[in-house]
Order: structure tokens, then sequence, then C-alpha cells
């Protein structure tokens, strides 16, 4: 394996995943292909499955409306899903956003501006508290209210059936995470992340820290967009069960020691034995 494609492997085949998706939507938009169709709160698979955001099926309970029997099946098959992979695999494999702000963060470390603001002080638990928020707002305005405001839908619709204003907001997430906070979006704000965090909880997907072979070079961390959750390296040997981890594979592909690796999540304990 060329060393190119080993330290940018996971990177590559998330963007191919994410423009194949979005290719697929456009398809059958623009040519009524019938693969992928619809949008990202609501689809159908080859005129068959259906699959649904289950965070937006919630704020519609949580609103009152009735919800059809194919948009609970679609958001269960998507819960289940996610369940077994990674909830926040969504973010770094699936989410048209991700693209954004992993732009924004790529710029920020070549700008240097992080080496200038890291000190800002931002909690990264916000994006719960905005996501109970948009649960307690759909209950008293009975709409699904992330839905409305959600910038991921206006981006993503935007490409798949042409971009209105959803551009502003999405201008103006990329300038909050370049200036003003790194992973600001995605690691602090939003509620779809902080959603899938929560479903990720128990995930069967893990990457895994080997302590033994690590060197302290630190650039699993540098890269992570969820660097808190990397507490144990260098440490101890541990998978991370932190479900803010995105399965997004880059701390694995920089890492030159082999030190890190995507791994069975082990219910029976999570410390590993020397050597292993
Ligand atoms: S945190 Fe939100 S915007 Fe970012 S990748 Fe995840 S779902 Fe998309
Ligand atoms: S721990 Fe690794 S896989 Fe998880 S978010 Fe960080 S870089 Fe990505």
């Amino acid at each position: 394996m060329s060393s190119f494609f080993k330290h940018y492997r996971f990177l590559l085949l998330r963007r191919i995943t994410q423009v194949s998706l979005l290719v697929l939507y456009f398809g059958a938009n623009a040519w009524g292909w019938h693969v992928l169709q619809g949008n990202l709160s609501s689809s159908l698979v080859l005129d068959t499955i259906p699959l649904s955001d289950p965070y937006a099926t919630l704020q519609l309970f949580a609103a009152g409306g009735l919800v059809a029997t194919n948009l609970l099946v679609g958001a269960l098959i998507i819960t289940l899903f996610y369940f077994v992979i990674g909830g926040r695999a969504f973010c770094s494999w699936v989410c048209p956003m991700n693209m954004v702000t992993d732009f924004a963060a790529f710029l920020r470390e070549k700008l240097e501006i992080n080496r200038i603001q890291d000190k800002q002080p931002a909690t990264r638990k916000m994006r719960y508290w905005i996501l109970g928020l948009s649960f307690i707002l759909s209950l008293f305005l009975g709409v699904a209210a992330f839905e409305f405001v959600s910038p991921i839908s206006m981006l993503h619709r935007g490409i798949i059936f042409g971009m209105g204003f959803g551009w502003a907001a999405v201008a103006v997430i990329f300038l909050f995470d370049l200036f003003v906070l790194k992973n600001g979006w995605c690691g602090h704000l939003c509620p779809l992340g902080g959603f899938y965090s929560l479903l990720g909880r128990y995930s069967f997907i893990r990457v895994r820290h080997s302590e033994e072979k690590c060197t302290l070079c630190m650039k699993c961390k540098q890269v992570c967009p969820e660097h808190q959750v990397l507490f144990m390296v260098g440490k101890e040997s541990l998978q991370v069960l932190d479900g803010e981890c995105t399965n997004c594979g880059r701390c694995v592909e920089v890492c030159e020691d082999d030190a890190l690796n995507f791994s069975i999540r082990n219910y029976l304990g999570n410390t590993q034995s020397k050597g292993e």
C-alpha cells in the first residue's frame, strides 16, 4: 500500500461515500434514477426500503404529528444501522456538512489560527442542550423544530434541488469554524451530531488504542475532531467508548506506530491486556 493511500485511506473512502450518496440523490431528482430517492430526512432505496432520520422522526412525535408506518420503519432501520457501526459514522461518512467543516478545520490548521485561538472556552455539551431544546420547541410549536432551520438539510437539499438562501447558512458555519471556534458546529453545536453521539454510545465498532505501541507523537489528537475522546492515548490500552467519536478513522490512518485500530467492542471490559 502506498504511503499516501495508507495515510488517507479512510478520508478518501469517506469522501467517495459522501459524494456518491449525493450523486445518487441528485440523479434521482435530475434523471429519475431509482437507487436512492428523497433527502436525508426521508429516503427510499430501490423503490422499496424506507430510510428515515430518527431524530427528525422523534421531533415529529414531540410535535404531535401523525407518523406514517414507512417513516417509523425507516427510522428503525437507520437506528439499528448506526447502533451497530457507530452513531456518528453518519457525521463522517454521510453528512455533507462534514466536508465543509473538515475544510474549515484544514484551513484553520494551515493558517495557524488554531495556535492563536485554541484556548477559547466553549463546552462541547452545548449540542445536548440544543438537542433538548429542539424537542421542547417541537412540542410547543407543533412542528419538527430543528428541521425548519437545519443547515444540513439546507445544504443537502440545495445540492440536490438547487441552492437558494442555504449558501448563507453554510457560509456562516464555515466562517464560524474557521475564525471563531475549532470544530465549532459539528463538535459543539449540531444537535443531530449530539443525537447520533447518544445513539453511538453502545455501538459495536470502536477505535482501540494500544498504549505499548504508542510513541506519544500525538498526531492522532491533532487530527481528531473530538480529541477529548482520545484521553487514553499514551496512558492506557483502551477502546474509545465515547459516543462522540465519529469513527472517521483519521486517528487510525495517521498513526505510524499502529497504536490505533478499529475493533469490535469488548462489552465485558474495556481494559486491554499488555502485549495485545
Ligand atoms: S455534527 Fe451535524 S453537521 Fe456535523 S457532520 Fe454530524 S450531523 Fe453533520
Ligand atoms: S477518535 Fe479517531 S475515529 Fe474517533 S473521531 Fe477521533 S480521529 Fe475520528
